[in-house]
């Protein structure tokens, strides 16, 4: 069963390793382990729905709960200490594109409001009801998971929206394909979610990020269904793909998406290289991917985010072997580790690694080889367990993410890491802050920032999360950056939304928004206000 108010499945628990909350409680101070509030008592507080229950439509308030939420802190903040913004009135299973249609058509004529829900990983606040006189229905497309269609001659399958990563997958591999889309959140998250958030693999090197993936599918819109064609190419005019992309469950709802999948890779390695600093992994991986080394990963943790992650990996005594010899090599204590990933046919991954090794050579990397990066490959979708534990031990997490050009990265990953840290001095509070680039590209790459602090109540924790938030974004936007590379906009986003698109942009986006939903009822309040 999934946690109604944390990450994952219950009986999956990552405790944090004794050193690891030791050198937080160090930083940090000791946290303050606060009571959840229990799943009965927030069930028995939900208003009474506005909507009956119907064929497709569950309104019982535990349904509701765990569908009035995603994952991000304010999210979180909300499901521990029980006090939800909004319940949906009721939660809607469609199975099929004319449930959806039958759905919308219902939501018409009962002046209801409408939010797609996919896997419910959102992080930046996609998915609470704007609270309002209108009944809301999120609808669940949990139903919608089939292999509908495969064209293995092309690389073509099309999936009912609702799959998610580990169901597609596994009908795909049954088949000896692949989709290669792994984001941390792969467990949950689902293929409309991927698309209607412009989501981001880790793997995006080799495999491309969904919106390269996403060849075609169909939307059903509160003024009709916009069906997307699948072409290897086309010259038709602007790509409406694109409007799609990062809509948001604010055009419709995507019920089937064609996706281009490729024969399960020969290879599929990671390792991990140490650098002696920031700059030189930076200029090591910038090197790597502008003169096209084909990786698939090239994920660079910056010194904070190294000492964290080799404390979280709670092997001690290797680490300590490990960092012997690193000293011996002349790499000590602002050491960087970078994971690298080839992926593809075996010949070409060999040559692709040696390539790789070549160049951080000569930016003076150290190759640690696969133990390191099959530790991260064994972690990747765990690590997200970590923030149960440490709001158990009374410490909140929080992720940011932008991406710009190579030329401005060091000075947004210092101006946003320093904006964190001085963030709560003015209540005497310190903020553990790290980063990594997660994806790299020729032209620049995408900044990755992981903060933690004391949650003291529910209170205080949203409040210096507000005051943290914000000082970041300032710095990130100051910068230069796009206000998310892959987690998408939401509400908490959206205010940022007009200074990157511009006020011409805002109004096409609107005019689009109206076209399609000239009522409004699709999960207003979100990317556009
Ligand atoms: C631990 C963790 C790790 C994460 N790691 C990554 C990562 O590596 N890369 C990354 O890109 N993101 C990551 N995310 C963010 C999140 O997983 C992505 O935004 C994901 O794409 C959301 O998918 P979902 O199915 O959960 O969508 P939801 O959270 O359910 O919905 C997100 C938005 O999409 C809309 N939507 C969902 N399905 C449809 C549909 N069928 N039609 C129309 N609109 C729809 C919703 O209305 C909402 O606006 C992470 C999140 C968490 C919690």
């Amino acid at each position: 069963m999934r946690r109604w108010n944390g990450w994952g499945d219950e009986t999956i628990t990552y405790p944090v390793p004794p050193r690891a909350l030791a050198f937080l409680e160090a930083s940090l101070g000791e946290g303050t382990r606060l009571e959840d509030a229990s799943l009965e008592a927030v069930v028995a507080a939900a208003p009474p729905p506005k909507l009956p229950a119907g064929a497709m439509l569950s309104n019982e308030p535990e349904v509701r709960l765990r569908h009035a939420l995603g994952q991000s802190l304010p999210d979180w903040i909300a499901l521990r200490s029980g006090r939800i913004p909004a319940f949906p009135d009721a939660v809607a299973f469609p199975e099929s594109s004319s449930d959806v249609r039958d759905l919308l058509r219902f939501a018409q004529w009962a002046g209801a409001k409408i939010i797609p829900y996919g896997g419910g990983t959102s992080v930046v606040g996609h998915l609470t009801p704007v609270a309002g006189e209108s009944p809301v229905i999120t609808a669940d497309l949990g139903r919608m998971t089939r292999l509908l269609r495969l064209d293995e001659t092309s690389g073509l399958a099309t999936f009912g929206a609702g799959v998610a990563g580990p169901d597609l997958e596994a009908q795909l591999r049954a088949r000896g394909l692949t989709l290669g889309h792994y984001p941390q959140s792969f467990d949950y998250s689902t293929l409309g979610g991927w698309v209607a958030t412009r989501s981001s693999g880790q793997q995006s090197a080799y495999y491309g990020r969904i919106e390269k993936t996403f060849a075609g599918g169909r939307l059903e819109s509160p003024e009709g269904t916009l069906d997307l064609p699948v072409f290897p190419a086309s010259a038709a005019g602007p790509d409406l793909r694109e409007l799609v992309l990062g809509s948001e469950g604010r055009l419709g709802i995507l019920t089937e998406a064609t996706v281009r999948v490729r024969p399960l890779p020969e290879r599929d390695t990671f390792f991990g290289v140490f650098f002696s600093d920031w700059t030189s992994g930076m200029e090591a991986v910038r090197a790597m991917v502008r003169s096209g080394i084909p990786l698939s990963m090239a994920r660079l943790n910056n010194a904070e985010e190294t000492r964290t992650s080799l404390l979280l990996s709670g092997k001690p005594k290797l680490v300590s072997v490990m960092e012997r010899y690193l000293s011996f090599r002349r790499v000590g204590g602002g050491k960087c580790l970078a994971i690298l990933g080839c992926t593809g046919l075996a010949p070409l991954c060999k040559a692709a690694r040696e390539q790789a090794l070549g160049v951080a050579r000569t930016y003076g990397g150290i190759d640690l080889g696969r133990a390191v990066g099959n530790t991260w490959q064994s972690k990747r979708f765990r690590a997200p367990y970590l923030r149960n534990a440490l709001w158990e031990a009374g410490f909140a997490v929080d992720t940011l993410e932008t991406a710009l050009p190579w030329s401005r990265l060091a000075s947004a990953a210092r101006d946003v890491e320093a904006a964190l840290v001085s963030g709560l001095e003015s209540s005497d509070e310190k903020v553990h802050v790290m980063s990594h680039l997660s994806h790299v590209y020729p032209d620049g790459a995408s900044l990755y920032t992981t903060y933690l602090f004391r949650i003291a109540d529910p209170e205080t924790a949203l409040h210096r999360w507000t005051i943290l938030k914000g000082a970041a974004t300032a710095a990130l936007l100051a910068n230069g950056g796009t206000i998310s590379h892959q987690h998408g906009v939401g509400t908490d986003h959206a205010p940022y939304l007009p200074a990157e698109k511009g006020p011409l942009g805002m109004a096409a986006l609107g005019a689009v928004i109206r076209t399609m939903d000239p009522g409004g009822i699709m999960n207003p309040g979100k990317l556009v206000l």
